[in-house]
């Protein structure tokens, strides 16, 4: 065999021209999908009987590699942006930005830089500032996309310890032998994993029988740890159940003590667009860093987390890479993406949602974050009405957990396996305090009350 000419797969030849054609006919068929197949999990054994054998000296071309994806690999993959899933947090990109996303990828934009980026980055910017605003934020605050919501809390906390440590040296004063970080018990898991990541501890403050954390529980442990805490972290909407923590509160004990306020909204802080949901988000203006999550509530593709801090010098100063080969680009005042974060290369992720945010206008926005929390009241009421369900607390934002009277674990997991074998949803079990539950997390404007009654219904 003659080795292969090494320009043959860039070259826009008849077979590059069909495999883009092919590619982007398949993209653009699923991207316009009247009904989105739910799909699910194969076998290990079973994937392998079907599908291996794809990589090969020579290889299988495009036409049977896309063959193989369409009929055997995408099938294996639950559609996360089908209607009835409703567990963990579903997505739904508006279809401007799944369109665009593939934009992003055929231009070849190195997002981490202005030199190279700067037309990515100006954009990118533009939705981090509005943004900003939303949350009440000063014009001068700035941030990064990057790839998820847990990246973006670590990266915050890392500035945060940062700044502690930096106001120590200012003061004269030593550092604490161990560094913490306060949140409450209910605080998502991936602030643990960043604590650990960084070897700092993690001090839980309980929330009130509400549900949510409040100023007096922080400002109890804070009067107790106060040296050691660089951060209290806020939560805008718990992942189980939607809880709005009192920022305003916690952030009038954090000030006190002059300690970082980070405020994690990766799903829910996107309620704060709609109107009647802002006064529970009262607070969040005072916050020193905030994340939300573009591929949850804010109908990006996935993975674009929004971090966004009050004074973006401080991450600069926590997160510049500094190499030789860098010299050119730290060495100037430009502003540079790949600095605020955890990260050096970077995708432009955040223009999918630039781009459908300027499509659609920000009303449409709000519109539609304002179906899911409708949806989810309308569908708690239902809940209520019912004999042999009953709600576990009254929704705040769009996370709905029931219980099924009269089941054990092992029934919730028997109905949610026939569920989503017959296609008609994927609803996990989920569990608070030890009792099995179920959850619906809505985000969809195209999940409909019927079908979730239609869900009920199953529940026997
Ligand atoms: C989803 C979520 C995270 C983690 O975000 P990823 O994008 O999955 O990394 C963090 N905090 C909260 C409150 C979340 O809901």
């Amino acid at each position: 065999m003659t080795s292969p000419a090494p320009e043959q797969m860039h070259a826009i030849s008849d077979e590059t021209r069909h495999t883009v054609d092919d590619v982007l006919d398949y993209a653009r068929r699923r991207a316009l999908y009247k009904d989105v197949p739910l799909d699910k999990p194969m076998r290990p054994n079973d994937l392998s009987r079907l599908a291996s054998g794809s990589i090969t000296e020579e290889g299988i071309g495009a036409r049977r590699a896309i063959a193989l994806f369409e009929n055997v690999l995408a099938p294996a993959c639950i559609s996360t942006d089908h209607p009835g899933y409703l567990s963990f947090i579903p997505s739904a990109p508006s279809k401007a930005s799944l369109a665009f996303d593939v934009v992003v990828s055929a231009s070849a934009i190195y997002g981490g830089s202005w030199m190279e980026g700067a037309g990515a980055v100006f954009a990118e910017n533009e939705v981090l500032h509005w943004l900003a605003r939303e949350f009440g934020l000063p014009a001068s605050a700035g941030g990064v996309f990057v790839q998820g919501g847990t990246i973006g809390n670590l990266s915050a906390l890392v500035t945060a310890r940062d700044a502690a440590r930096q106001r120590n040296r200012d003061a004269g004063r030593p550092d604490p032998a161990r560094w913490a970080v306060l949140c409450s018990a209910e605080a998502h898991s991936s602030i643990a994993s960043a604590a650990a990541v960084m070897d700092v501890d993690v001090i839980t403050a309980p929330p009130g029988a509400d549900g949510r954390l409040h100023g007096d529980a922080v400002a109890r442990a804070l009067d107790e740890h106060a040296d050691a805490v660089f951060a209290v972290v806020a939560t805008g909407g718990t992942t189980n159940f939607g809880i709005v923590d009192d920022i305003a509160g916690v952030a009038a004990a954090t000030k006190a003590h002059d300690i970082w306020l980070h405020v994690d909204g990766a799903y829910g802080l996107a309620a704060m667009l709609v109107e009647e949901l802002r006064p529970a988000f009262a607070g969040v203006e005072l916050a020193d860093s905030v994340i939300v999550d573009p591929h949850k509530w804010l109908f990006a593709p996935f993975d674009a987390c929004a971090l966004i801090y009050r004074e973006p010098s401080l991450a600069l100063r926590a997160h510049t890479q500094k190499a030789e080969y860098l010299d050119t680009l730290t060495d100037s005042p430009d502003w540079n993406p790949s600095d605020l974060a955890i990260q050096l290369t970077r995708r432009s992720r955040g223009l999918p949602l630039w781009f459908s945010l300027a499509t659609h206008g920000t009303e449409q926005y709000r519109a539609t974050i304002a179906h899911g929390i409708d949806l989810a009241r309308r569908i708690a009421d239902e809940i209520d009405r019912r004999d042999g369900l009953s709600l576990v607390r009254d929704p705040q934002l769009s996370v709905v957990v029931f219980r099924r009277e009269g089941w054990a674990a092992a029934d919730y997991q028997a109905w949610s396996d026939r569920l989503l074998e017959e296609q008609r949803g994927f609803v996990v079990p989920s569990s608070h305090a030890g009792e099995p539950v179920l959850r619906f997390a809505i985000i969809s404007p195209l999940t409909t009350y019927e079908l979730l009654v239609e869900i009920l219904d199953s529940l026997g």
